[in-house]
């Protein structure tokens, strides 16, 4: 243990995060009488002050509707939604801006791809390739696209040890397969995909790919055309941003030959009650009044994390990881779900013999600890691993090896508790 704290504070040096906590007021508060170790980053993240500075100060100064004003602040709200265009796209490499739309989080950018290019690809007999991992907003709207039209779920199982069984997956892409739909990082077990692997073996076939990246982008560093992503989701609350806000890149021909999503203002370019002509990508897909304060709430958290650094954020990560699994491992009773670290991001997922994950749940909060019980939205998974649920705690990069040494001694205490 000694060895870890020391590599931990070797690497301190490196990754100050001291200074990167001051940044988060809501870090600095006591629950239940107890300093607040926040471990449920997965379910969403604290927010950086900039974050909060960037909407405060849009609503004060700038607060105005975009695209349609011809006055001072609606130009400078369509600057700062525009700028919040062009710094997402550098943060996944997309090719183009307009490969980039605004959604209100993941769920909304899945459900988007599933209604449009999903309903228009899919007919009677064929199928959508998913894995045993996925969250429910993952699988629901292919559930439902392929109930319309009559296609089916094929779903690729899970090795023991957590991982997608790729083989399986290989031989599960036929031609009949429209679409493959993958999580990057597992929220349920911490697994990191290979999907730059995924996605060439499905394009060999010809075969489109969405990746779910709701998880994957405050941990590892994305870059969508090194993947080859066809679509890639995700949503600005688990990347120290506001809720509300999210992402779906896709590729600009498959979006541009993409029926609209939802249809009102801003979507069109000129409507006639006998047509419409809609507008050009990325506006075809976003109707309505945007989410203006979030999409620069957004782009303020993005820009903090690339201060900060993602291959930073990983390796310090990782280290935490390292130490809180060494930790865990050592209470007795206790079983950890998922991969070998080097195949694994920021999540400890876990059961205690005899002890309900609720019943942790409820007592850890007592010690000022917020960790999530339950399955996690992935209900398959948990009937695979059987178990009805587990308790998660989920990591960023203001967590700290005292958090962990918390979170181990109040298990241990549990664990007397329900001996
Ligand atoms: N996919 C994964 C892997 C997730 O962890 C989550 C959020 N728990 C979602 C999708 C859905 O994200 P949101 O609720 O922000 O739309």
């Amino acid at each position: 243990m000694i060895g870890v704290r020391a590599a931990h504070a070797a690497t301190d040096t490196r990754f100050d995060v001291d200074a990167v906590r001051k940044d988060f007021p809501a870090l600095h508060q006591e629950v239940h009488g107890k300093p607040l170790a926040y471990l449920d980053n997965a379910a969403t993240t604290q927010k950086p002050q900039a974050v909060i500075d960037a909407i405060v100060n849009f609503y004060s100064r700038d607060n105005a509707n975009v695209h349609r004003g011809v006055h001072l602040l609606s130009e400078r709200a369509t600057a700062g939604y525009e700028h919040a265009r062009e710094t997402v796209r550098r943060f996944v490499n997309a090719r183009e801006a307009r490969e980039i739309v605004f959604v209100r989080g993941t769920t909304e950018a899945i459900n988007l791809v599933a209604q449009t290019f999903g309903r228009q690809r899919l007919g009677e007999g064929d199928e959508v390739v998913l894995s045993a991992f996925e969250h429910h907003s993952n699988i629901v709207p292919w559930q439902i696209a392929c109930d319309e039209k009559r296609a089916r779920l094929r779903v690729v199982p899970m090795t023991g040890a957590g991982e997608i069984a790729i083989e399986e997956y290989a031989r599960s892409l036929t031609d009949r397969t429209r679409m493959v739909s993958l999580v990057h990082v597992s929220n349920a077990l911490g697994t990191i995909n290979p999907v730059r692997r995924l996605i060439a073996i499905a394009h060999e076939r010809g075969i489109p790919v969405l990746v779910d990246g709701a998880q994957a982008v405050a941990h590892v560093p994305v870059d969508v055309q090194q993947l080859d992503a066809d679509f890639y989701a995700f949503s600005g609350h688990k990347l120290f941003g506001p809720t509300g806000i999210g992402v779906l890149y896709g590729k600009a021909n498959l979006l541009e030959a993409m029926p609209p999503y939802q249809a009102g203002g801003d979507m069109i370019s000129s409507v006639t009650f006998e047509r419409t002509l809609y507008n050009t990508l990325p506006y075809k897909f976003e109707a309505g009044t945007p989410n203006i304060a979030g999409a620069i709430g957004l782009a303020a958290a993005i820009e903090y994390v690339q201060r900060v650094g993602l291959d930073r954020i990983a390796a310090y990560e990782h280290e935490l990881l390292d130490y809180g699994t060494r930790r865990l491992d050592d209470v007795p009773g206790l079983r950890l779900y998922g991969p070998p670290l080097d195949r694994k991001a920021a999540i400890l997922s876990f059961t205690l013999a005899n002890v309900h994950p609720h019943d942790i749940g409820t007592i850890l909060d007592q010690e000022g600890i917020a960790i999530r019980a339950g399955h996690h939205c992935c209900q398959p998974l948990m009937r695979r691993l059987g178990v009805d649920a587990t308790v998660r705690a989920s990591l960023a990069f203001y967590n700290t090896v005292d958090e962990l040494d918390q979170l181990a001694s109040a298990l241990g205490r549990v664990r007397e508790v329900f001996r």
